[in-house]
């Protein structure tokens, strides 16, 4: 059959891909999309939201475990975790449903089936019936990433399980050890604690969530460990065996050797780039530690190949492989698009309390040689967080002491990952902590922690 003509063909439909393709759509372009699952890839049906549904349901779970605090006298609670799962998945297939609705709204054409590049500019789409070529003006590669595991551990999805795995087993272990305490190991530990699993995280680094600032990292422990998860840090993973028994890790924890017999694995030591059988390689794209080496504008070594997400390299992030969609689609559509702010991508890990931060940790600022200040405010202190009865972290900002620049938030506690944005926008705009200080805040939210860390930092806290 003939090759069909777009002029840009997006393989991969996360959030990168989507937002690629629509944007190009907006900017008159005639788009192809190609896609071997559902619309919306890992984040939509493998990540990010069922998991934010599953997070949603542990939050209820406490909160009606806690209802007496607030005066409410329930039964005894029973919890069924089936149906957790069902609900994440329904709330994913909405979702993805939406997604293919964006698609025909905008005019896209959407290949189901596996997408290999043969030349830089020609896709071809292993289809149910079997093959179509795109020939198009533009490439965008968006294929995302997958679980990494360790070396000699295969991932069966039943007994040692990822991050996907967990969200298809609609039945909870009695037992579970997480291997890697950063986002995806976090965020599970704080789901299956909840539904009354014993979990075990281990870490390799001397603290968990080991990316975010210190004091994050040793109030979340701290958190955490009043929960009843057990966590063990300087954790390094050296085995990993299966038996009738169950599954037996072995570690070395600071230097000692540990066993730990659990009836399910977690592995959470992060992922890596989706480029088998995409073609990369034969064409000779330029690679940069396993991820596809790209330009500000998202252009990868060869013309007319563009790349975006998890594949273009780190932070993996849904929404920074959004916001350079958008840049991808700009440029090709002949626009001068303003490249990412990377310095300015929020982190954020939606285990309880949440982690939410962007730019440089306390401990960054001063090695890079900045006299700062800085602010905390605890929600202890908190009005607002008192009548939610939700008190626990703080918000921290790490300023400059000269020019008072922000150079880095770092907020532990609820909604953190919505009160991170005032922060986002004080950097895009160069605010300094002064016009953060003169914007009035409503009273009572959460918000007014974030200004009363930035009066601390510049020593002017009223409610501390
Ligand atoms: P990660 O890289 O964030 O964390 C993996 C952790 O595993 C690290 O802290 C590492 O030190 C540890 N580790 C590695 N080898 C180990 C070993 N042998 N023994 C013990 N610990 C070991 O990766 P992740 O949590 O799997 O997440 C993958 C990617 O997806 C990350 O880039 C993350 O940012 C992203 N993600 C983001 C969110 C979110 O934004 N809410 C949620 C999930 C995942």
């Amino acid at each position: 059959m003939a090759a069909q003509k777009f002029d840009l063909a997006v393989v991969g439909t996360g959030p990168g891909g989507y937002v690629a393709a629509i944007r190009a759509s907006q900017l008159g372009l005639k788009v192809a999309v190609v896609e071997e699952d559902r619309p919306g890839g890992v984040c939509l049906n493998w990540g990010c939201i069922p998991t934010k549904a599953l997070l949603r349901n542990a939050e209820v779970l406490d909160l009606v475990q806690r209802a007496q605090e607030f005066g409410i006298s329930v039964g005894p609670v029973k919890a069924d975790y089936a149906q957790a799962i069902a609900r994440s998945r329904k709330v994913a297939d909405r979702l993805s449903k939406g997604i293919e609705f964006l698609f025909k709204k905008n005019k896209i054409t959407l290949f189901p089936g596996r997408g290999r590049l043969t030349a830089p500019t020609q896709v071809v789409v292993k289809t149910a019936s079997g093959e179509e070529t795109i020939e198009a003006k533009h490439v965008i590669v968006a294929t995302g990433s997958e679980p990494k595991s360790l070396p000699g551990v295969t991932i069966d999805e039943k007994r040692i399980i990822s991050s996907t795995g967990a969200l298809k087993i609609d039945q909870a272990p009695a037992s579970l050890l997480i291997i890697g305490a950063g986002a995806v190991g976090v965020e599970f530990a704080d789901v299956y604690a909840a539904y009354g699993v014993k979990v075990t995280l281990l870490e390799a680094l001397p603290r968990v969530v080991p990316v975010e600032d210190e004091e994050v990292s040793t109030h979340l422990n701290r958190l955490f460990t009043k929960r009843g998860i057990e966590i063990k840090t300087g954790a390094k993973v050296s085995a990993v065996t299966m038996d009738a028994k169950g599954v037996t890790v072995n570690a070395a924890v600071d230097g000692k050797a540990e066993q730990f017999t659990v009836d399910q694995v977690l592995m959470a030591v992060g992922r890596q780039a989706k480029t088998e059988g995409l073609g990369l390689e034969a064409l000779g794209v330029a690679m940069e530690k396993g991820f596809v080496k790209v330009t500000p504008q998202m252009g990868t070594s060869l013309p007319g190949l563009y790349a975006i997400g998890d594949l273009a390299g780190p932070p993996l992030l849904a929404h920074k492989a959004m916001a350079e969609g958008v840049v991808a689609a700009e440029t090709i559509a002949g626009r001068k698009a303003r490249p990412v702010d990377y310095g300015n991508v929020p982190s954020c890990t939606y285990c309880r309390p949440q982690i939410a931060s962007l730019g440089l940790t306390e401990t960054q600022a001063r090695e890079r040689g900045h006299a700062i200040s800085v602010g905390r405010f605890p929600f202890q202190a908190s009005g607002k967080a008192l009548a939610l009865g939700e008190t626990d972290g703080f918000v921290k900002v790490v300023a400059d002491k000269t020019t008072g620049e922000i150079l880095g938030a770092h907020i532990l506690g609820a909604e953190a990952t919505e009160l991170i944005h005032e922060f986002a926008i004080g950097r895009t705009v160069e605010a300094t902590l002064e016009e953060i200080i003169h914007t009035v805040h409503a009273h009572p939210t959460m918000s007014e922690a974030s200004l009363e860390a930035s009066l601390g930092a510049l020593g002017q806290a009223i409610h501390i």
